[in-house]
Order: structure tokens, then sequence, then C-alpha cells
């Protein structure tokens, strides 16, 4: 066995294959940027090495310096976590002829399925059913436009060498095909420096199913079962389950046999993820779902596989790359209830989702469910990386046990300032058609605007802030925010504001507290909120949220909507900037007039500058 591991990877990956590996007595070894000196996964390593600025292609994608950094601290092996090098063939036979042991599948099986046209030809050549298609050579935009007519509209132009939701376009009209194209070329080599582009029939009801495949070096490989991925915004997961809602013993056991034949024709050691696109629009059958493409490494979303399974993957990994043969067979492999996984983002789902990046003065979990985190109170989620926080895990007998669970867990979430997504989250495992099992990947797109809107806080809500905001001082004792004692209460009543700008007059029961509480944060089902006391109009400042529009991380700013003095409305667009290779559209957070402007089209913007600031106008 293995004795010691270096971690070429952080956040929540990192903690979670320490913990394995310390529970087997291996010693543990992380690597950090300057941007994570203080991060949980460093802390919890027996061992830490700094491998480099906060950018990750000056750290953790610096094949060489994780290499070195293994040698001097007498590391055995490297495990690559997801994303970052997980996935990068030269540096998997790099740490080998290192002398070191790469825990993952030979680089030869990575190479076979790194680009997505190649590994559909490969596959098809093994009689596994790929998505039907194009994916050749010739990438002359007018052939490929006849290969779209032929394949039928709509279809889907995607990069080969995409990942991550990135480099894809659907298109429905022939009309359109030539500028999708087009910008989805330039997607593609801007992010993953490879403009190449396969086409694909665009698959009606399109649910995402895959399989949890593991092999070892003695010739077996297994499955473990199917995950459902369907719930997806812009082609990335966010709520991840097992087994699959609808899936029979039948379908079952065809798909995961075919998963095990894709696995086979690789010759594949290790954790492995073989995705699948189904047409669900009459359920799932076994003749409508194709491969799509496989990922070799561990997946984000492996702990509801673990869950249902009682199987450690991370275990599995480190057994098998220390030359074990896998420790169960097939048959010994079951399904165990149900899990459910949630990815807790730091984003903010009423600006379009634009990530959300500071530190986290305020951070609760759920203590009945299993989260995977990489953060704790007191730290920050920083503009260099993936922005999720966690994710929340439920395991229960039945699908309706788990969604209620994760649902519970979502309402004890607590983060501040930082926004997250719990709110949506929520939203989304309320919805009717997700209760059954109706899911499909269009399903958030075309509830959005639901699952993004804030409930109206409730009164008594309300009351209980304002109470707390004008509590005078007294000596009983005073606990937490909400907590003060109610001593012959008389009525009030106050202007108070939330940190969207909403204000609301609210009577409430006076009570007496140590002191005078500046804010008051409310978490309800997952949605955050800030309260404070309204100051009289025409004091300055307002008090709440003085309409300050920042960057949220550093990018470069693509548009500008408004010049200076314009009135604008709430939500409306101010300006667009480019950042982590994504657009972002910052909108207004109240109405109000365009106070300053310190935004040019083409400027480069720090972290937090004061792009725009928004004042509200008297009425
Ligand atoms: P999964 O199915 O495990 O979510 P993805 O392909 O979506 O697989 O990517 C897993 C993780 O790897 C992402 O959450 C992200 O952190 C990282 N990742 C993958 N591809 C990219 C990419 N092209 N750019 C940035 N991060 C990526
Ligand atoms: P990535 O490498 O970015 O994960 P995938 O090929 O796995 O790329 O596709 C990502 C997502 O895009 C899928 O989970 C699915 O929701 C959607 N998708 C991919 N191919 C198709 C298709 N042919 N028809 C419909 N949706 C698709
Ligand atoms: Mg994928």
């Amino acid at each position: 066995m293995i004795q010691s591991l270096l971690i070429a990877n952080r956040g929540e990956i990192a903690c979670r294959i320490i913990r394995t590996a310390q529970a087997m007595g291996i010693r543990t070894v992380a690597v950090y940027s300057d941007a994570d000196a203080n991060a949980l996964h460093v802390q919890e390593a027996d061992e830490a090495v700094h491998i480099g600025s906060s950018p990750a292609r000056e750290s953790y994608l610096v094949g060489e310096k994780i290499i070195a950094a293994a040698k001097a601290t007498g590391a055995e092996a490297i495990h690559p976590g997801y994303g970052f090098l997980s996935e990068n063939a030269e540096f998997a036979q790099a740490v080998i002829d290192a002398g070191l042991i790469w825990v993952g599948p030979a680089p030869a099986s990575i190479t076979a399925m790194g680009l997505k046209d190649a590994a559909k030809t490969l596959m098809a050549e093994a009689g596994v059913p790929v998505t039907p298609g194009y994916m050749g050579e010739n990438q002359d935009p007018a052939f490929l436009a006849e290969r779209a007519a032929e394949i039928g509209y709509p279809v889907l132009i995607k990069a080969v060498a995409g990942g991550g939701g990135k480099g894809m376009r659907k298109v429905d009209d022939a009309a359109d095909f030539m500028d999708a194209l087009a910008s989805c070329q330039r997607e593609a080599s801007a992010s993953f420096g490879n403009a190449h582009v396969l086409i694909e029939k665009y698959i009606q009801r399109p649910r995402h199913i895959e399989v949890q495949v593991f092999g070892d070096t003695h010739g077996n490989i297994v499955h473990l079962f199917e995950r459902d991925c369907s719930l997806q915004r812009r082609h990335q997961k966010v709520i991840e389950e097992a087994p699959a809602p609808g899936m029979d013993e039948a379908t079952r056991v065809q798909l995961c046999a075919v998963a095990v034949k894709a696995a086979k024709a690789v010759d594949y050691v290790g954790a492995g993820t073989i995705e699948f696109i189904a047409d669900a629009s009459e359920g799932l059958r076994a003749d409508r779902i194709w491969f799509m493409e496989m990922n070799t490494r561990l997946q984000v979303e492996h702990p509801v596989t673990e869950e249902i399974t009682g199987v450690d993957l991370v275990e599995w990994q480190l057994r098998v790359a220390s030359g074990e043969a896998l420790p169960l067979r097939q048959d010994a492999l079951r399904i165990n209830g149900w899990a459910m996984e949630a990815r807790l983002y730091a984003e903010n789902p009423a600006t379009g989702f634009l990530p959300s990046i500071g530190p986290l003065d305020h951070l609760e979990f759920p203590e009945e469910l299993r989260v995977d985190t990489g953060v704790e109170q007191g730290g920050e989620v920083s503009p260099f990386y993936d922005p999720m926080i966690a994710k929340l895990i439920a395991w229960g007998e039945t699908r309706d046990e788990a969604i209620g669970l994760l649902r519970d867990g979502i309402d004890c979430t607590e983060v501040w300032p930082v926004k997250t997504n719990a709110g949506f989250l929520g939203r989304l495992l309320d919805l009717p058609e997700f209760g059954i099992g109706d899911v499909d990947t269009g399903l958030i797109a075309r509830e959005v605007d639901a699952l993004v809107t804030p409930p109206e806080p409730d009164e008594d809500e309300l009351a209980e802030v304002a109470a707390a905001l004008c509590a005078s001082p007294d000596d009983g004792p005073f606990s937490a925010a909400l907590g003060f004692r109610v001593n012959a209460p008389s009525r009030a009543e106050a202007r108070i504001t939330d940190d969207s700008g909403n204000s609301y007059v609210v009577s409430f029961d006076e009570v007496e507290a140590d002191e005078p509480t500046a804010d008051v944060l409310a978490f309800t089902d997952g949605f955050a909120r800030r309260y404070v006391l309204e100051e009289p109009r025409g004091s300055g400042h307002s008090a709440v949220s003085d309409g300050a529009i920042l960057s949220p991380m550093p990018g470069r700013i693509i548009a500008v909507e408004v010049a200076a003095g314009d009135i604008v409305t709430k939500g409306q667009k101010l300006v667009t900037l480019e950042a982590m290779k994504m657009e972002h559209s910052l909108t207004a957070p109240f109405d109000g007039v365009v106070a300053e402007l310190n935004a040019e089209v083409g400027a480069q913007v720090q972290v937090e500058a004061l792009l725009v600031r928004i004042e509200m106008v008297e009425v």
C-alpha cells in the first residue's frame, strides 16, 4: 500500500481525498498557491508545499512544480483530484517517468478519451452506441453545415477538447449555423487551445445519465450503477442523484453493461465515468441512450454513488494504484436507498448567477448531512478558482426521503456576506416535476425566473428583525441576534431596509437588549438577507446598500450600457464584464440614478473595483 500521497488539487476535493488517505494511515502532502496559504486543505494535510502564485496556470497547473514537491517531501504517489491536471496525459506520464505512482488511469486511456471526436469514433468501433453526428477531421465550415443539415436540426456544435460545459452551441435553424460555428470555434480556441468541433444531433428531452466504472491492474472492471445529472444550468450540473429516477432494472443492466464494455475498450484502470445522453421523451429506454464522453478521473458527484453502494471510491483508487485487486466483485455490489447531492456555489442567482467573491464571515452547514467542503467560517472565496463552496449530500431509504433531507439541509445552510445559490437549490427541490422524477436538462432554464426570485419576507420575520435593530439597552442577557428578551412589550414602528434596497415599514413589539444590533441576518429557505434600520431621508448616504456596483472578480469591461446621470430601474443591465472566460452582466440593485460611472469598454478591472454607483432618487 502507498505510504504517502501528494494531492495535486485544492478545495473540497483535496480535503475529501485527505480524509480517506488519513483514515487509511497514509501520510498526506498538500500543495498550495499564494491565495490558498490558509486554506482548509493546507491545514488538514500532514505537510504542505507552496507551489506558486494564485492563478492556477502559475501553481496548480504547473506539473513540474507539483512533481518537485512530491520529490522534496518523499511522497510516493500523486492524486490529481478533478479539474486542473487530472485529465492531462502528459502530466500523468511525467509523474510515472519521475518514478511516482499516478492515482489514475494509464496515460494512453486518458489520451484515448481526451478528445470527444476520437473517443466517439473509438466507442462506435467497440460497439457502443454513440450520439448520432459528425466527428471527422474535415473542419471546412460549408462541409460542416452540410453535415448539420444531414443530421437534422436542432444540432449541437461541440468543441472536441471542451469540458466543464464550455464550448457548446445549440443550433435550431440552418440560418444560424455559420455564426454559431464561428463563435463556438472562437471560444474553443480561447478556452482549450483547440478550435476543432464535432456536430451532434441535439437529443430531445435530454437526460444526462452516467455510469461509474472502476478497473484494476488485474483485468477486472466493474460498474457501480448510474447517476442522473440532468439538473443542469448552461450544461453544468447542479443537482445529481443516484440511482436515476424511472430507470427499470432491465434498462439499468443493459446500460451498465455498455459502460463496462466502453471501459474495457480502453483497458481502463481506476475510477472513471461514462456519460450518456438519453432521449427521455418516452421514458428511459436502452435503445435511446447514447455514449457522450468519458471522464477519466473521479467525478465531482462521486459521493452519491458512495452513499448508495457503501463504497469509498477514493479508498478504491488508492488500493488500485497500489496494485491491489478491486475489493468487491460485480455481484457483491448493490444499490441501497437513494442519494442526492446539491452543489452550493458562491454566486448570486438574482444577478444572473454572477460569481460572488469575498470573505466567509458567517458560514453554517447542516449537521445532519454529509457536507464535502474546502472552506470554513473565516475563510474566503477567491476569484482565482471554481466558486463551489460545498456539496450537500443526503441519503434516504427512498427518493422522497433523500429530497426531504436535502431540502431541510438547505434551510440550515447559512452563508454571509458571500451570496450563494442555496435558495435556488431549495426551489429546485420543490419543483413538482423534480419531485416525481420528471427531469430533463432544460428544466432549470424553463423555470429559472421562479427559481431565483427570493420569497417576500413574512411579517413575523420583519417584526423580529425590527425589534432586534431597535432594541434598547438593558441589563438582561442577550444571546443571539434574534434571541432577545421580551419585557413588557410596547408597540413601535420602524423603517428597515434589506441589502437589495427593499424597504419595509414594520410595526413590532419593543424589546430590551444588551446593546442595539447594527444589522440582522435572516436566512429563509436558503435565501439570505441583511437588514438595517433605514436612516432618515436626506442624511447623505443610504444606510443599506449604497448602490455601489463592484467588479466581482478581475476582468475586462466589454460593454457599458448606461451613462452617468441616467435613470435606471432595478435589474437593468449596467455593465458587462468578461472574466474567467465567461460574460457576466452587472445590473442595477434598485431603481435610481447613475451617480458615478468608472467603466470603460476594454478596460481591465481589479476585483472589487467600483464600476458604477446607483443612488436612490427621491419620489
Ligand atoms: P463533472 O461532471 O465532474 O462536473 P466537469 O467536466 O463539469 O465534470 O468538470 C469537473 C470540474 O473540473 C469542474 O467543476 C471544474 O472545476 C473543472 N473543470 C473541468 N473542465 C474545466 C474547464 N474547461 N475550465 C475550468 N474548469 C474546468
Ligand atoms: P462536457 O465535457 O462539457 O461535460 P458533454 O459532452 O459531457 O460536455 O456535455 C455536457 C452537457 O451538454 C450534457 O450533460 C448535456 O446536458 C448536454 N448535451 C451534450 N450533448 C448533447 C446532445 N447531443 N443533445 C442534448 N444535450 C446534450
Ligand atoms: Mg460531460
